[in-house]
């Protein structure tokens, strides 16, 4: 009871010294989690100090190499972010891969705190036969290919085939399957697959049948989706629609009820020449209704699959507890569970779903949260040496951070490099590029 009562008065005076001195806080991962943390605990608390870590060169993760090319309102809160950047209170230091430049457990030693917000960067696999066939990719990876990820530029997916088969339906899946259609001309302007130009869509009516009284159950926005998928399926096109759609030189369509068996090799087994899918069926009532395989399988040629099955995070470091089934950190409210000075944020705290808002929320309450611990004496206390440790480490090591600034120099060279060809930018794909325009 009496040392209780001692670690108690200890305990009151580290609350004390650690909200009189700077708070050293560093974030890893600088797409929307990381930035939306710093924001919240900058915002929040007058002298915080927060460094941001980055493995790529360039900040703003997935808004940067996920958020489709035709989607650049989308891409505005770069500028919030870039403020976020700009703080004297914050510093981004990008190009240092944490778990292996420098370990979560250094981090925790430089800092009074670590959040991880470091994304989900590996993807499902369909565990099929013929995954490995060349013109089999992940969405991940086409995606990362498209927007310029350094790593997946050298992707050249053979896009000369007639049909492309994309297996799931979410967000990135038609993300994909409407850049697949569109022309590139068009991709600064299209809104709609529904209504892109050149196309026309395929839907079978017999897949929405009974769909229109179930509607009114479902939450507003997939309500609004699937209104709007029901009418383009269902409803006699007007006029114009009908004449518009006779002449689209491309089309896309939506299987239900089909799950994947198995990548079919084209006849010299070198390349993919079409997938089989097992028809499917809906049995048992509410929570428990499954789809289940009716025996029936269809082939469907193609020679491109990209299978859109979702995202995952991987573990960063040994150290950090890592539920391998959820692929995510084990947290509580972004709390690190078991591990005092360590929070998460973002997709590798939630899984990977929802949109940067989601994440923003989220990300606000890890920097609450976070925020709370330090008030309430929970983090360690005295100075942290922070950056000039990590700074010591990584140069010991042969890794050279780029700053903000150096961000804003790749940034205005890729703006000029778009202007001559028209373009809002023309990404830098090439690291060893970048370095050098850096001087480095
Ligand atoms: P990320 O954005 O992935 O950021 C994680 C960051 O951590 C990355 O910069 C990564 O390089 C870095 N990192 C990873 N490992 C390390 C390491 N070891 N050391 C240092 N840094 C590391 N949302 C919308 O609102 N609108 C859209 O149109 C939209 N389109 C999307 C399209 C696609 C294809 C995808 C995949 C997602 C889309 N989203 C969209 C969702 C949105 O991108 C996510 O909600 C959001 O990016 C998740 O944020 P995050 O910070 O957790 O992860």
């Amino acid at each position: 009871m009496g040392n209780r009562g001692l670690c108690g008065e200890r305990g009151f005076r580290q609350q004390f010294s650690t909200q009189e001195q700077t708070p050293q806080i560093c974030v890893v991962g600088s797409g929307p989690a990381g930035f939306y943390t710093a924001q919240h605990l900058l915002k929040h608390h007058s002298r915080a100090h927060v460094d941001i870590y980055e493995k790529q060169l360039v900040p703003f993760g997935l808004v940067r190499f996920g958020v489709a090319p035709d989607h650049p309102e989308v891409k505005n809160v770069i500028n919030t972010f870039t403020r976020t950047a700009q703080s004297d209170r914050c510093a981004f230091h990008g190009n240092v891969v944490v778990g292996r430049d420098v370990t979560v457990q250094e981090l925790r030693d430089a800092y009074h705190a670590v959040v991880l917000s470091y994304g989900a960067e590996d993807n499902q696999a369909l565990e099929i036969p013929g995954e490995e066939l060349p013109g089999v990719f992940s969405a991940r990876a086409f995606v990362g290919w498209y927007n310029g990820l350094p790593e997946n530029r050298a992707l050249a997916p053979d896009l000369s085939c007639d049909t492309a088969v994309v297996v799931g339906q979410g967000n990135v899946a038609l993300d994909v399957a409407r850049i697949l259609l569109t022309p590139p001309e068009h991709l600064e302007e299209l809104r709609e697959m529904i209504q892109l130009p050149g196309t026309r869509p395929i839907l079978d009516p017999a897949d929405f049948l009974g769909l229109q009284d179930r509607i009114k159950e479902v939450p507003r926005p997939r309500k609004r989706l699937m209104e709007l998928l029901l009418r383009a399926a269902t409803e006699e096109p007007e006029v114009a629609e009908v004449a518009r759609r006779a002449s689209a030189s491309r089309a896309w369509g939506l299987r239900f009820f089909r799950s994947p068996q198995q990548v079919l090799p084209s006849p010299d087994g070198r390349r993919v020449a079409g997938i089989r899918l097992a028809v499917t069926r809906l049995e048992g009532v509410g929570e428990a209704t499954r789809a289940v395989p009716t025996g029936d399988v269809e082939d469907l040629p193609c020679g491109l699959v990209l299978s859109s099955i979702g995202y995952k995070s991987r573990p960063i470091d040994p150290s950090v507890p890592f539920d391998p089934k959820l692929g995510v950190i084990p947290n509580v409210e972004g709390r690190v569970v078991d591990v005092p000075g360590l929070y998460c944020s973002g997709w590798v705290k939630r899984g990977p779903t929802g949109v940067i808002t989601t994440t923003m929320t989220d990300s606000f309450v890890t920097g609450q949260i976070l925020l709370q611990d330090l008030k309430a004496g929970l983090l360690p206390s005295g100075p942290r040496p922070g950056y000039a440790a990590v700074k010591a480490l990584l140069g010991s090591r042969g890794v050279w951070p780029v700053s903000f600034s150096d961000w804003e120099k790749l940034d205005a060279e890729e703006v000029s490099q778009g202007q001559g060809a028209g373009k809002p930018r023309e990404k830098l794909l090439d690291p060893q590029e970048m370095l050098r325009l850096l001087g480095r």
